[in-house]
């Protein structure tokens, strides 16, 4: 089973979620946290993992040999990135322009173009208790996330329930997190703009035809804005957390609620369980 927490800004409460989510699931099953969130990890702040270890993730970009070029010129009209360029029939590449897609060493029959590992990222694991923790860590200044969530994903035991802990937005590393989940849990707060990122990634989630439930964050009696929404579009509303100063001074400690403020370890319980009845678990 594989549960994605997701919302259309930062800031909305989707590692609180799914931090509490992952170490109440780790009490009873095989459980895996998955910080996807590569460009900004931060759950490991909440679970504190220990016995880290690393794997770097490398993209392959392309090396010519000029001395084998023929100056024929077929790499250049390859390319649809602008990555490599031909000045007088010699090919001139930029790597950060590169995406690492091989077109241009297939084409190349007089073999002077070769690939070489480049790295962008990093996949961390450890472990948080009976929790198994993976985290993924994008290389300042490169723009592969979605290659780094790839990566991150791949080392996703089998049969473990999985929390993966979404990029904020709705752009490319959002939907490579939200591709082959059984479920989303869409984390929002009771405004006029977390209405409208709500709205925002629930199109991305029904265009990826995938079934989602919303958690209201920061839930005031007196603002039903996003339970009207969610009626309104047929959004299971699955649980709300209130606005309340302690769960804010628990969490700048780093502090999981489930532990720290145990009168809403039901709430977390309550939730999860609808979590399973709606994965069919
Ligand atoms: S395809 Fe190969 S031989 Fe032709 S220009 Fe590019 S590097 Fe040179
Ligand atoms: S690997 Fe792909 S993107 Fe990179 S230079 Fe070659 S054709 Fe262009």
């Amino acid at each position: 089973m594989r549960i994605a927490i997701a919302s259309g800004k930062g800031g909305a409460g989707k590692t609180t979620v799914a931090t509490n989510l992952a170490v109440l699931s780790a009490e009873m099953h095989r459980t895996v946290y998955v910080d996807c969130d590569v460009e900004e990890p931060n759950g490991g702040l909440f679970l504190k993992p220990t016995g880290l270890q690393s794997w770097p993730v490398e993209l392959l970009v392309p090396r010519v040999e000029r001395e084998k070029c023929l100056r024929c010129g077929l790499c250049a009209q390859i390319c649809q990135f602008g990555a490599l360029i031909s000045l007088r029939g010699l090919p001139f590449i930029h790597q950060r322009l590169c995406h690492g897609c091989g077109g241009c060493a297939q084409v190349c029959s007089a073999g002077a173009i070769r690939e070489e590992p480049r790295p962008i990222g990093t996949v961390v694991e450890g472990r948080a208790g009976e929790l198994l923790f993976l985290e993924g860590r994008l290389e300042v200044g490169e723009a592969w996330s979605p290659q780094v969530i790839r990566a991150l994903k791949k080392r996703i035991p089998r049969q473990t329930t999985a929390f993966l802990d979404a990029p904020p937005g709705t752009s490319c590393p959002v939907v490579t997190t939200l591709s082959e989940v059984d479920f989303v849990l869409l984390v929002c707060e009771p405004t006029p703009f977390g209405l409208h990122d709500l709205d925002l990634i629930l199109h991305t989630v029904r265009a990826m035809n995938v079934p989602c439930g919303a958690f209201i964050n920061r839930w005031e009696k007196d603002e039903d804005s996003v339970e009207r929404f969610c009626l309104r579009e047929g959004v299971p509303l699955l649980a709300t957390l209130p606005d309340d100063r302690r769960i804010a001074e628990a969490c700048s400690r780093g502090e999981l609620l489930v532990h720290s403020l145990p009168e809403f370890w039901p709430l977390f319980v309550d939730l999860f369980t609808r979590l399973l009845e709606r994965t069919d678990r």
